[in-house]
């Protein structure tokens, strides 16, 4: 009798494409089960919670909601935004709304350059190029201090004050974190991102930190630069990079930055992990819910299926993880490209474009966890 391993796994499709986009991860993660003849199964719980289902109720979160929630073993999570909805509303009331209660702090983000994939950087051509930003995902600019109205001065005299929170345990955890990750890659190097030239208070402390916890990483290359002359470096010297550690908000630039560079913000996947595994982490694609193109299922599903392969990572389930950025190179590598790279595939034909790939990969090399 074989063992069956099963994942529970909550799914929030959220607004505009972000139903077409979890729906192809879950196509892809539904033929990792099938291949692996009965030793792993997904029990997928989906969840309506969106701007439509705010508009109807009231909030996004329903009461009990993060409970539910924390039966399960990962969240799969596609995209929040309308134009009904404030923006800063939809994004506090559902993603941070999991992410901040869950301590998901360690939000990573791989860069990765696909085979056909052409990318507007030179370098691209010619060099290997990879690597990862690691943002801190629990305070900094996201910390949701300040207030408006402070003395109630009447109109076209409003103050508004928004204050960055840097703790050192904060710091320490996500710059330790990275450290860690640089240790797992080819190129052992950390770069740290600040603006402690301007922000003398959190971003000097996060430069101390960063400075002490080095010194028990002697075997990792490190480096500080300011986050504009990291922009640069993104665009002149991505051979440089391999970890990329910085704040809530300049990680979040960074590496929309770095997906488009690699070509395009459909390709980037994320994964927000709480790393003490206290509560489930989330699996996201970095884009959003793109209304320009919401509901033509033209949209590209590699960022959301990569994001289902970084979950399958923190299962355990390395080999099938590869197994699926394997046949996404395999695709990409073949031409057939969605539309926002050039290509005429939509997101149902890339979708079963990969799943095709993984049964070609799979046959040849079945994972170990499949032939117990
Ligand atoms: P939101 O308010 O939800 O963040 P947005 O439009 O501001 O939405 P994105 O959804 O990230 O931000 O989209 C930015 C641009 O990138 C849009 O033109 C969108 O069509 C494009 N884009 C984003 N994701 C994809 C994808 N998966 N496939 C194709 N194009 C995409």
């Amino acid at each position: 009798m074989t063992e069956t391993q099963t994942f529970s796994i909550a799914s929030i499709p959220g607004d505009g494409i972000g139903g077409e986009v979890v729906a192809a991860g879950l196509r892809v993660l539904d033929t990792v089960a099938k291949l692996s003849e009965g030793t792993i199964a997904f029990e997928i719980t989906e969840y309506p919670w969106s701007s439509e289902y705010y508009l109807e109720h009231g909030h996004y979160v329903p009461e009990g909601g993060l409970e539910e929630l924390q039966g399960h073993d990962a969240i799969y999570f596609g995209a929040v935004g309308s134009s009904e909805v404030p923006d800063h509303t939809s994004l506090w009331g559902l993603r941070l709304a999991i992410t901040q209660p869950f301590d998901q702090w360690a939000n990573i983000r791989p860069v990765t350059f696909l085979p056909g994939v052409e990318s507007p950087l030179r370098k691209a051509d010619d060099t290997d190029l990879d690597w990862v930003v690691v943002r801190e995902n629990s305070e900094g600019e996201y910390a949701g201090m300040g207030g408006r109205n402070l003395s109630g001065r009447g109109p076209g005299n409003e103050v508004a004050l928004q204050t960055s929170l840097h703790t050192e345990k904060g710091c320490e955890r996500i710059i330790r974190f990275a450290f860690d990750l640089a240790r797992t890659r080819a190129v052992k190097k950390v770069s740290s991102v600040t603006k402690s030239n301007a922000q003398q208070y959190g971003m000097v402390l996060w430069d101390e930190v960063f400075t002490r916890i080095a010194k028990e990483y002697r075997d990792v290359e490190t480096e500080s630069v300011l986050v504009d002359a990291m922009s640069a470096k993104f665009v002149l010297h991505p051979e440089d990079l391999s970890v990329v550690v910085a704040s809530n908000l300049h990680a979040d630039i960074l590496s929309d930055l770095g997906s488009a560079l690699a070509g395009s913000l459909g390709l980037a996947a994320s994964a927000n992990l709480n790393p003490e595994k206290r509560f489930p982490s989330m699996f996201e694609p970095v884009h959003g819910s793109a209304p320009d193109i919401a509901g033509q299922g033209v949209s590209n599903p590699i960022g959301a299926i990569s994001s289902a392969s970084l979950m399958l990572d923190q299962f355990g389930l390395t080999a099938e993880a590869l197994q699926i950025r394997q046949a996404i190179e395999n695709v990409t590598g073949a031409g057939i490209l969605p539309r926002d790279l050039g290509g005429d595939s939509n997101t149902l034909e890339m979708t079963e474009a990969i799943v095709a790939q993984l049964e070609a990969i799979h046959a040849q090399t079945p994972v170990p966890s499949t032939v117990k």
